[in-house]
């Protein structure tokens, strides 16, 4: 208990755990001169390396870089003994690191924190432990570690067993000694593999349990690597720099080598070269497109696969240890040090959970469908409540009796991974939402802890006393965090990335997968912004710059950079003749375009002489089809059928339909309205011979990109006046519906990102005089929008056309026209187009293909209200 009439002792900051995180932490807050205190549940300093002592247990990333960076003297004084260094040795390292910088005088060791709440008033926390003592701080630092709460063991009859009981993350210190007995281990993530070899050379019959089988690649462990410790010695700045810099934390040159194009030569090179490095990051990077293309992971996986059969000899097991379930790297894969050779030991048994399922653990041993097992100990490896469960197990009240456990009931939620709304002055070290486990630990803590401390250092510096990020700073950070997942194969895993290793936990994508560098270079930003999306506090007031740090799709960011690393010229500055041979030259580095049912080239009469179009039929189902008839995009000057040609067979894979490329006369050749005109003569002669075309008589829909959507938009105004045809619908990619160019996005974005202001004022000097430019059938805005087909049209936010589009979808509202408005958020004007390249573009276009079928109802009819607006 507390004692009565004793104030509480008050620090600037209190930190929790005396790991990595928690050492480091502690370091730069007294060099700050602030007053900090570190409460450990341990009786020594280590964190996860304090309590992980299982047989085997190494570190899986070098040593040359999992280490701290903070002082190069440290480094001088300290040299590791293995490529990988064993537990004992990583804990003696913390420990000299404490003894080093006196650290250990500002901890409690054996003292756990069970509660932190937030005091509006005091604008202070009030730390609770398991001692009795209650602290006040300032600011509360989490620093307890990603994988620190272990998973209880949730098979039934666990407590039942009557033998020894181990857990890989709470390992007894005087170890244990398994000479002569009977073993079951169950789990085989990395904490598994690691002991699983080891176990089996003491024990005299070891039966591993597997519910998953794991990627594992052999350790190779050894004297470290000559290549990165000359890297080291030649130049030790810059080594930590590139690693600082560098997607995952550590020095690894990336490479552009798509698995789905490399030569069978090339993968099998750059597999067997990762394979005999044995370096996680290396094995994560044979392929630039591992991670987000099934085909080029298969690739991969395969390859391991076969190793795994060649290194096992009962063909049965080798099967059963072949990961199949999950793509490789979406959960987090092993180094290993002989674990698949184990399995070839006689006394080492492989038990396969998914044919052979766990029924009960009992007094004796571990019953499973169909065989009895007894053992004198069994080893749980069965891992952790990954990244929210050490920050959850404290009870944490911040503002307004908010609690952090039912904030994050549905997933957690931060800003950066460093703080999260409702609770002031709360920081986490390497917390969800963070590069943390998907890179080289250290250098992620290293970032963290520095950021926090400069954070703490600004805000002594301004007089303020308290940060909190906003709702839309963090909702926009959480958005971002979603985004980059979702863009590669890693939420498909029931990983425990996911929160799919717990029983109950929300799945949702935990750690920040955009990279180090990127991340880095957003906290740096927030920073630079002047704490960006940060609530800052003080005597003399409150201070708020509100905003998202991150809100473009991460895909788009990347292709708008690879852009800018080209140096291309400006379309503008150049002649429309260079100009379409720069668009032609970069068709031809497009990745291939879908497969569809048939691609014909051919002809139909237009009112200036024959109009070039290409047919694309799907391949499913069987026609007829519905026809849409398509206009590319290109300022009215550029483009051609080649241009669209991935859009138009995604459009026509997806909807179903026939789609009609049509390849209209293009300015300055032929200016106003001769594209217009083309485009409605278009119309009326692929109606007129739909069933020719293999399509539905009646069923007619219209689209188009750009200035092809301004054309596509203007034909259904033409067809109405004119009475005919009938068009079931419009659909309108970023289209040109007004010759206005003074709207906001023209202003936000009207430079960088790709389709420019002075371009679109070059489209229009091509194509139309300035008298012409108010005309309907240049600016459709400006028509006439009663009775028009039912319209969808995509808008990109970072596309000066955005909010003409916009403004389109809403005056047909108001005219009492069905629209449907598809907000393209985080793109471009152009990355919706680009098939392949961008893959968060995806989704969006398979709504476009399904507004496409929604336009034309199942029945066969063609009808002016659409199925999806009925
Ligand atoms: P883990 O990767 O979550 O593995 C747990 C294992 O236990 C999995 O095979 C899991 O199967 C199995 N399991 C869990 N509950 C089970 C149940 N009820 N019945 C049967 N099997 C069950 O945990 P970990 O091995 O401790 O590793 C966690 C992370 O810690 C690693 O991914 C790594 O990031 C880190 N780590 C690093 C090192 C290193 O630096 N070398 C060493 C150890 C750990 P399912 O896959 O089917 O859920």
């Amino acid at each position: 208990m507390n004692q009565p009439n004793k104030a509480p002792e008050q620090f600037d900051a209190v930190i929790v755990g005396a790991g990595f995180s928690g050492l480091y932490m502690l370091r730069r807050l007294r060099q700050l001169g602030l007053s900090a205190r570190i409460f450990d549940s341990a009786d020594d300093v280590g964190g996860t390396w304090y309590w992980n002592r299982y047989p085997g247990a190494r570190c899986d990333i070098p040593t040359t870089d999992y280490a701290y960076s903070f002082d190069p003297g440290l480094e001088k004084d300290w040299a590791w003994s293995e490529k990988y260094a064993t537990q004992p040795e990583i804990l003696d390292y913390l420990r000299f690191v404490a003894d080093r910088y006196g650290l250990r005088s500002g901890i409690d060791f054996s003292t756990a924190v069970l509660s932190a709440r937030w005091d509006t008033q005091d604008r202070l926390w009030t730390i609770q432990t398991d001692r009795g003592a209650q602290v006040r701080c300032r600011y509360y630092i989490m620093a307890s570690g990603c994988l620190s709460a272990p998973k209880s063991p949730d098979i039934d009859g666990a407590d039942r067993f009557a033998g020894q009981v181990y857990s890989t993350s709470r390992w007894p210190h005087e170890g244990a000694d398994f000479t002569g007995q009977r073993v079951a281990v169950i789990g085989t993530g990395s904490s598994g593999i690691q002991a699983i070899p080891v176990i089996a050379r003491q024990a005299s019959r070891l039966t591993v349990f597997q519910r998953t089988p794991n990627f594992s690649v052999p350790a190779r462990n050894g004297a470290a690597s000559a290549d990165r410790l000359k890297q080291l010695a030649d130049d030790r700045d810059a080594y930590r720099h590139a690693a600082r810099w560098s997607r995952a934390g550590m020095p690894v040159e990336p490479t552009d080598i798509l698995g789905v194009t490399a030569s069978d030569a090339v993968r099998r090179e750059r597999f067997e070269g990762a394979w005999e490095q044995g370096e996680l990051f290396a094995i994560l990077g044979i392929f630039a497109d591992q991670g987000i293309n099934p085909a080029s992971n298969d690739i991969v996986a395969g390859l391991i696969r076969e190793k795994i059969r060649s290194a096992v000899n009962d063909p049965q097991t080798a099967e059963a240890l072949c990961p199949k379930d999950h793509y490789f790297g979406t959960k987090r894969p092993c180094l290993d040090t002989d674990y698949f050779e184990t399995y070839n030991l006689p006394h080492v048994q492989l038990v396969d959970l998914r044919s052979q399922p766990i029924t009960s653990i009992t007094e004796h041993g571990i019953d499973t469908v169909g065989e009895s097992f007894d053992f004198d100990a069994i080893v749980y490896a069965t891992g952790f409540d990954a990244m929210t469960g050490a920050l959850t197990a404290v009870a944490v009240t911040g503002r307004d009796e908010l609690s952090l456990k039912e904030k994050w009931a549905a997933g957690p939620s931060t800003y950066l991974g460093l703080m999260t709304a409702g609770f002031p002055n709360f920081f986490m070290v390497t917390g969800p939402g963070s590069p943390s486990v998907l890179s080289n630990m250290t250098v992620s803590i290293e970032q963290h802890v520095d950021w926090i401390a400069g954070c703490l250092a600004y805000l002594a510096g301004e007089g303020l006393e308290t940060i909190e990020p906003t709702a839309l700073a963090e909702s926009g950070w959480d958005q971002h965090v979603r985004d980059c997942a979702a863009i590669t194969l890693y939420p498909t895993a029931n990983s425990w990335y996911m929160g799919a290793n717990v029983r109950g936990k929300p799945q949702v994508f935990l750690p920040y997968i955009g990279g180090v560098d990127t991340y880095r270079r957003a906290c740096d930003d927030v920073v630079a912004q002047g704490y960006l999306g940060f609530r800052l506090t003080g005597p003399g007031g409150e201070r708020c710059r509100d905003g998202v740090i991150r809100s473009m799709q991460p895909d788009v960011a990347l292709v708008l950079e690879a852009m800018a690393e080209m140096g291309l010229p400006a379309l503008e500055t150049l002649s429309v003749a260079d100009a379409r041979a720069l668009m032609v030259a970069s068709a031809q580095t497009r990745p291939p375009a879908p497969e569809v049912g048939e691609v014909t080239d051919a002809v139909m009469p237009g009112p200036g002489g024959d109009l070039p179009y290409r047919l694309y039929r799907p391949a499913e189902p069987e026609g007829p089809h519905p026809v849409v008839v398509y206009f590319h995009g290109g300022g009215w000057v550029l483009g051609d059928l080649d241009s669209d040609d991935p859009l138009c067979r995604d459009l026509c894979a997806r909807s179903g339909t026939v789609v009609v490329s049509v390849n209209y006369r293009h300015a300055p050749e032929a200016r106003f309205p001769a594209a217009a005109l083309d485009a409605f003569a278009a119309v009326q002669w692929v109606h007129a011979n739909a069933s020719a075309l293999g399509g539905i008589g009646g069923q007619l829909a219209v689209a188009g990109w750009s200035a092809g959507a301004n054309i596509a938009a203007v034909a259904c105004q033409l067809a109405r006046d004119a009475g005919a045809p009938l068009i079931a619908g419009q659909l309108l990619i970023s289209p040109v519906v007004d010759s206005d160019l003074t709207r906001p996005s023209y202003a936000e974005n009207g430079d960088g990102y790709l389709l420019t202001t002075a371009l679109m004022r070059w489209f229009w000097d091509h194509y139309a005089d300035q008298a012409d430019r108010a005309d309907v059938r240049a600016a459709p805005l400006r028509g006439d929008l009663r009775d028009l087909p039912p319209a969808c049209i995509l808008t990109a936010d970072y596309d000066p056309l955005r909010d003409e589009g916009m403004a389109y979808a809403a005056a047909l509202k108001a005219s009492g026209t069905p629209a449907r408005h598809v907000r393209a958020r985080g793109h471009t004007h152009t990355s919706i187009t680009m098939v392949g390249v961008v893959i968060s573009g995806a989704p969006l276009r398979a709504q476009l293909g399904q507004a496409l079928r929604d336009f034309f109802p199942p029945g066969g009819h063609s009808s002016s209200k659409p199925h999806f607006l009925a």
